[in-house]
């Protein structure tokens, strides 16, 4: 089959890019085989030359931070400081895999009761596909090709296609630092073309950070021909807003974590469910919060907002924002179009959300703050808790033992953060439930979900 050409536009300007030749899926198949090939080589090496491999990542990383911030926000309009800021965290979690893989994925002994000798021990897979998203386009990659060379194996990256600068300067990145050249490529292919690849007898598994639908079509393809795939896919995080917390302080939170990226994260707060006797103060509190976050050039390292990532993205916002409002949400700030070229959208934020509303029912990828009044806490969980989306959580109250006892054992998500707001770290498991998906990133969790643990009896 023939390739295509993949065009990239600037989101703050509207300007055409860079145009890049996009793989074909004939030379997919072939990086998969040399791919499995250079694993065969890279699975005998140790923990120690593989280390020392990702803290040389880390090193190139911080020396081209600069660099790497400036290409995302060409392609994706990111800010500049939150793109060094990505960098850096890229490179925290090389540094803590090359640290601590060899610890996690020791033998593990068996006792037998004198029976025999046995233990666990913990192969690589293979080859992974990993398709990433646009949204942390450094990060996302990072978060599991560190594991997944620590613990031996190799991989194909097909990145969104609005990132394929990005995409080709993290192969060059690994292979400056040492990485074989075969063992890990990025492929530049559309998402139509992927189930083909999955079926290849060269790929081991499957991981997929992105929507819901792109989650089920290449669940169905890795089902199909019965292969392991992790699947880390939307959220609508809901935070609530107990009557014992300080407005001002929430609402600090609660704005975090609703603007990380611009509004556009998996992990983003998006729905703040405040009970009744604290709403007025939360609202007052919150618009304060959000009027922080003025758009401004992603270049200027003082800009808290960037335009989004394209305008039909910013206009999918937009409509989200006007369907709710015409069915009973009330505008507290922003929630305008404004009239110029490039992908821009202001801070807004929604009150009296309600079911029935896109700001209530679906995820709303942009800088758009849902609030959803609550009668008393058990009405908060329960309004938490209906939604398809199974992600990141959040409680805010002035209470440690109850925010304790509401994240432990009451909220549906992978993540339950109590006066924080929910963020990845190599050293936490990161995931989700429900139709964020499966399988967990980071920690121990993370980097045994592509290995095959193995029994091994001695007699
Ligand atoms: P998307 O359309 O699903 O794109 C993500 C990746 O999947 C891209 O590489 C895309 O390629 C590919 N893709 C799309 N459809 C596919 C298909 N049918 N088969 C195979 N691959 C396919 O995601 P998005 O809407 O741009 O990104 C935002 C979504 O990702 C949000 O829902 C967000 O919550 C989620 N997300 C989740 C996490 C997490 O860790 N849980 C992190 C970040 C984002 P093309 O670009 O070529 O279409």
């Amino acid at each position: 089959e023939g390739a295509g050409t993949v065009h990239v536009t600037n989101p703050a300007t509207g300007a055409k890019g860079k145009a890049y030749q996009a793989h074909t899926l004939d030379q997919a198949f072939a990086a998969a085989a040399r791919a499995q090939a250079a694993q065969q080589q890279w699975r005998r090496t140790s923990f120690g030359d593989r280390a020392a491999v990702l803290r040389k990542t880390a090193e190139l990383l911080r020396a081209r931070a600069g660099d790497y911030a400036a290409l995302m926000t060409e392609e994706m309009g990111k800010t500049v400081t939150d793109g060094r800021a990505e960098i850096e965290k890229c490179a925290f979690h090389c540094d803590w895999f090359a640290a601590n893989a060899e610890r996690i994925l020791a033998d593990e002994p068996v006792d037998l009761d004198g029976a025999g000798e046995a233990f666990v021990t913990f192969n690589p897979l293979g080859i992974v596909l990993a398709v990433m998203p646009w949204n942390f386009p450094f990060w996302q990659v990072i978060r599991f090709a560190a594991p997944a060379l620590m613990a031996g194996n190799g991989a194909l990256l097909k990145h969104a296609s609005n990132v394929p600068g990005c995409a080709l300067a993290i192969e060059q990145l690994l292979h400056d630092a040492g990485v074989p050249k075969d063992l890990f490529r990025t492929l530049l292919l559309p998402g139509k073309q992927i189930a083909r690849l999955i079926e290849d007898k060269h790929i081991a598994a499957v991981t997929l950070t992105g929507s819901v639908a792109a989650g089920k079509s290449v669940a169905a393809a890795a089902g199909g021909v019965l292969k392991k795939c992790v699947l880390e896919l939307g959220g609508s995080d809901a935070y609530l807003v107990l009557d014992d917390a300080d407005p001002a302080a929430a609402a600090k939170v609660a704005a975090a974590a609703r603007m990380v990226n611009g509004g556009q994260s998996c992990i983003a707060g998006k729905r703040f469910i405040v009970v009744q006797s604290l709403k007025e103060r939360f609202e007052r509190a919150l618009v304060e919060a959000m009027q922080g976050y003025v758009m401004g050039d992603p270049g200027d390292e003082n800009t808290k907002l960037g335009p989004m990532q394209s305008a039909d993205a910013r206009d999918d916002i937009h409509e989200q924002v006007e369907k709710s409002i015409a069915n009973g949400a009330k505008l507290l700030l922003g929630g305008k179009k404004p009239d110029r070229p490039g992908a821009w959208y202001p801070a807004t934020v929604l009150t009296d959300v309600a079911s029935g509303q896109p700001a209530h029912d679906e995820e709303v990828f942009g800088p758009v703050a849902a609030i959803i009044v609550a009668e008393d806490e058990a009405d908060a969980i329960r309004i938490a808790n209906d939604s398809e989306f199974g992600l990141g959580s959040g409680v805010l109250t002035g209470d440690m033992g109850r925010g304790r006892r509401i994240a432990r054992d009451e909220l549906d998500a992978g993540m339950s953060f109590v006066n924080e707001n929910v963020r990845s770290d190599p050293r936490m498991p990161f995931g989700g439930v429900k139709h964020s998906g499966y399988g967990r990133e980071c920690a121990g969790y993370g980097i045994r979900e592509f290995v095959n643990v193995k029994t091994v009896l001695l007699k």
